[in-house]
């Protein structure tokens, strides 16, 4: 489903415009099963790795039609962005989930139920397929990841934690942002007391009646937390002065030539892969695979272009002077950088640094100012 490269991303995208769009915000609820997925962009292993960029998403779909044919499409694409941002301004929510996850794997390391779930062998006949379809396609639609994390939460009993680190160890498109924050709003802890709760006719009507007697626990309570967090304030601001300075790049911004920064003159790019053994989640074979097809099809369009570019891994960057970073975003990549206490010059994209000062509050805030930021992309 998924080939590792710009060119195919692009294809997708095109082709998903010209043809599904126009019917997106009728039919996008419907998971009419993994060979039928026309419905939806499928685009989000490619955005998560900057493959191809939100703007460039949301201009194509502009070029189609107006703004307000495309609101629903728009405000899609744009909730990654708002999540990217919540997160951004409370990264503790990362590393409390990462000390959380941590204490559960290892209550959970024998517990029957947890491995029934992670192997689809549960009683539950659709959540079996979902679990069967993750590990084979690395992609769920969006209204199955909340049935499915709401039965793993609410029917299945089992911690919000573990299913998050199940998603990130299998999605293509697997964030820390969009995923944390994705399974602690089906659990009600991001919205605290509101909770998704999955249930049998819902599923029925939005898989177009694939499954049948499916046995839920529709009524049960939100999960709570004792814990709040405060906006812990950010600059978001880039250095003076870049030329001439090496460049890293990470797994989340793979097409240098769509950055703000195309126009800079670097000395030399890098691009980092990060190893499992530098994960606190381990990620699967295909995962890793799919992340370092994409580092060398970035590599090869760089190369293209005459740039001096190498692909290190990311304990090789302690070795690299003089060096800025596209910034990775709070998640695994830096907390390598923090863990080894490297001061390196962040880059922050303009498009990010105007849309994060939006994220301080819920997405129904964050949504009115949508058009200001659509109109900065002209
Ligand atoms: C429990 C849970 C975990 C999730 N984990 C991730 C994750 O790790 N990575 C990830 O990219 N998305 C995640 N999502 C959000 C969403 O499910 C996917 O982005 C979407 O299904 C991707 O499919 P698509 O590209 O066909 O989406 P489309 O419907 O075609 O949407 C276009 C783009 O908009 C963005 N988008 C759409 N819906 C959402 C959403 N609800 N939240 C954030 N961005 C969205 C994506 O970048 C997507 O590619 C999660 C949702 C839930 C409920």
């Amino acid at each position: 489903m998924f080939e590792a490269s710009r060119a195919k991303a692009l294809n997708k995208l095109d082709n998903f415009v010209e043809n599904n769009l126009g019917e997106y915000s009728r039919l996008r609820n419907f998971d009419f099963g993994p060979e039928k997925r026309s419905n939806v962009s499928c685009l989000s292993p490619y955005i998560t790795h900057g493959i191809i960029n939100e703007k460039e998403v949301i201009q194509k779909s502009l070029n189609k039609f107006s703004f307000s044919k495309n609101e629903k499409f728009i405000q899609e694409v744009l909730w990654r962005t708002y999540w990217k941002g919540w997160l951004e301004l409370r990264p503790n929510v990362w590393t409390d989930y990462l000390l959380e996850l941590n204490k559960t794997k290892n209550e959970f390391q024998n517990n029957q139920d947890y491995l029934s779930a992670i192997e689809g062998r549960t009683n539950i006949s659709c959540f079996n397929e979902w679990v069967k379809e993750l590990k084979d396609n690395n992609y769920l639609h969006n209204h199955t990841r909340m049935w499915f994390a709401s039965i793993w939460i609410f029917t299945l009993e089992l911690p919000w934690q573990l299913g998050a680190e199940f998603f990130m160890q299998h999605l293509y498109d697997g964030d820390a942002a969009s995923n944390t924050l994705g399974w602690r709003w089906v659990a009600g802890v991001q919205t605290q007391g509101k909770h998704y709760l999955a249930s049998e006719w819902n599923i029925k009507k939005f898989t177009n009646n694939r499954f049948q007697n499916i046995k839920l626990n529709e009524n049960a309570p939100p999960k709570v937390s004792e814990k709040s967090y405060q906006i812990i304030k950010q600059d978001f601001n880039n250095p003076p002065n870049i030329e001439d300075k090496n460049l890293l790049i990470f797994e989340n911004n793979l097409s240098f030539e769509i950055t703000d920064f195309k126009d800079n003159n670097f000395k030399k790019i890098y691009l980092v892969s990060n190893s499992n053994e530098n994960r606190s989640i381990k990620l699967s074979e295909k995962l890793v695979k799919f992340k370092s097809l994409l580092i060398e099809d970035q590599e090869q369009r760089l190369k293209n272009k005459s740039s001096d570019c190498q692909i290190i891994n990311i304990n090789e960057i302690t070795n690299i002077e003089n060096c800025c970073g596209l910034y990775p975003t709070v998640g695994e990549n830096l907390d390598f950088i923090n863990s080894k206490n490297l001061k390196i010059d962040f880059l922050y994209r303009n498009f990010d640094q105007l849309a994060w000062q939006y994220c301080n509050k819920g997405f129904f805030n964050f949504k009115n100012y949508i058009p200001k930021i659509v109109s900065t992309f002209n």
